[in-house]
């Protein structure tokens, strides 16, 4: 087999350097490019640019790509779709698409009793309408978020997110009666139980900030993903479910970026044995179409009027064609295994790279969705400088692995690789990912 990674000129080359400068013309700076190359075309795990250079693309568009790029299921429903017809908005002239990717959906979905969905197009929209709903649910104006969440850039969804650059200094006033709790860090917080010491910190916020007869939800990402590949302890997740439950609170599993097959389970939230309310789903949902949802119980969905929530592209039928076909693909290539395959796989190398490497203080995830956290000693745990992360990561692409950052530092590594992703190209990732780690853990740090 030809190997994947192929450099062909020095990076960027000469037609992606043009591009790009046209790009600084008429492009806003705030779509900063975080690979210095433009696309000319991709399968499966390999983008090729247009100067004829390859690389393992380990980022998915941003963990979008769980059945690699170009997927030939994919594109068949496409272009099978792209004739037939391209919009219509549901609402207007329903189609059947939309109503069988909610039946599978629900199927999948580990919630008891009635279930229904509805579908959107980004990960921040799927928010927007969770919260939505159980405003409407439960009649209560106010919201429970985490220390680290990201959960989007709209309004509200940027009101939920924790991190201030870039993604609310200047922006505010945010959303009213939201309100942050401590999320679980075992890596880095000084309790001895983690778990106990965040449910004590929410539990007191409800004598010191909200009362929790005004609380409409608690939001939280079962696996945080922008935030550091950060893996809550499993009492915690119950914890929350119990508190819930004893105030009435809708409970939303954010899934955007932990769900479909990603952490070795269909939603990370299976790895609690919890039921949440509601769930959000976007990204890998759509294999790089723009499609999000809301599922959950019905008896909540419902409590939305209609006309409530909504959008004019949402559920589009070339992304509802594009998600039956990822459905046939999991079921088929059985990716929710591979992905626990995969992260025993990672997570190996990541272990080893811990125990031998004083730059890496944690290795951590649940099945695919893994991470290392950089520090500048594993005694002080300080965090590595986002600026020396960078020039990792440049490192790594300058070799032809393509892997991104994570983390309220910027000092996390995160694998977002297909889960059709061949053996050997694993391989060579983590291969790449260990030789410049090595590298940088030779030199002088600080
Ligand atoms: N929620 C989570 C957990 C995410 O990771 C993201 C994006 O990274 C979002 C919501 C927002 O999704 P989108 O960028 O599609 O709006």
């Amino acid at each position: 087999m030809a190997p994947t990674i192929d450099l062909r000129t020095e990076l960027p080359g000469p037609r992606s350097t043009e591009i790009l400068a046209r790009k600084q013309r008429v492009i806003a700076d705030a779509k900063s490019i975080y690979l210095p190359i433009v696309i000319d075309h991709a399968h499966g795990v390999a983008v090729t640019d247009v100067d004829g250079n390859t690389f393992l693309d380990w980022t998915g568009g941003i963990g979008c790509l769980n059945v690699g790029h170009t997927n030939e299921a994919v594109s068949a429903a496409l272009h099978a779709q792209v004739d037939r017809f391209l919009h219509t908005d549901f609402t207007m002239v329903p189609y059947e698409s939309y109503i069988e990717l909610a039946e599978r959906l629900l199927a999948r979905t580990p919630i008891d009793g009635p279930k229904k969905a509805a579908f959107f197009n980004s990960g921040a929209e799927a928010v927007e309408n969770a919260i939505k709903i159980a405003k409407l649910a439960t009649g209560r104006p106010a919201v429970i978020c985490f220390d680290r969440a990201f959960h989007g850039r709209t309004l509200m969804a940027m009101s939920l997110t924790s991190k201030q650059h870039p993604y609310k200094a200047g922006l505010g006033p945010f959303a009213p009666e939201v309100y942050r709790a401590p999320y679980p860090y075992p890596y880095r917080d000084e309790s001895a139980d983690p778990a106990a010491a965040a449910l004590a910190g929410l539990r007191g916020m409800f004598n010191t900030h909200v009362a929790a007869e005004q609380v409409a939800a608690i939001i939280f990402e079962p696996v945080q993903g922008e935030g550091g590949f950060v893996v809550p302890p499993v009492a915690w997740v119950r914890g929350l479910r119990e508190i819930a439950d004893a105030h009435g609170i809708v409970l939303i599993a954010d899934e955007v970026q932990s769900g479909f097959g990603r952490t070795g389970k269909m939603w990370a939230i299976e790895h609690e044995e919890v039921d949440a309310d509601l769930v959000t789903v976007g990204k890998s949902l759509g294999a790089g179409l723009p499609i999000s949802g809301v599922v959950g119980r019905a008896e909540i969905l419902d409590s939305a009027p209609p006309g409530s929530i909504g959008g004019t592209y949402g559920g589009n039928p070339l992304a509802c064609a594009a998600a039956l076909a990822v459905f046939d693909i999991f079921e088929k290539e059985k990716l929710v295994e591979a992905a626990g395959r995969i992260g025993q796989r990672v997570q190996a190398r990541f272990d080893a790279l811990r125990d031998q490497l004083d730059l890496v203080g944690d290795s951590r995830g649940r099945g695919a969705m893994r991470a290392v956290e950089l520090v500048e000693d594993q005694s002080s745990r300080r965090p590595l400088p986002a600026a020396t992360v960078r020039a990792i990561l440049d490192d790594c692409i300058e070799r032809g692995l393509v892997v991104i950052k994570a983390g309220i530092h910027d000092n996390v590594i995160r694998t977002l690789m297909p889960l059709t992703i061949p053996d050997a190209d694993l391989d060579r990732g983590l291969v790449i990912l260990s030789e410049v780690l090595t590298m940088w853990d030779r030199r002088p740090r600080g």
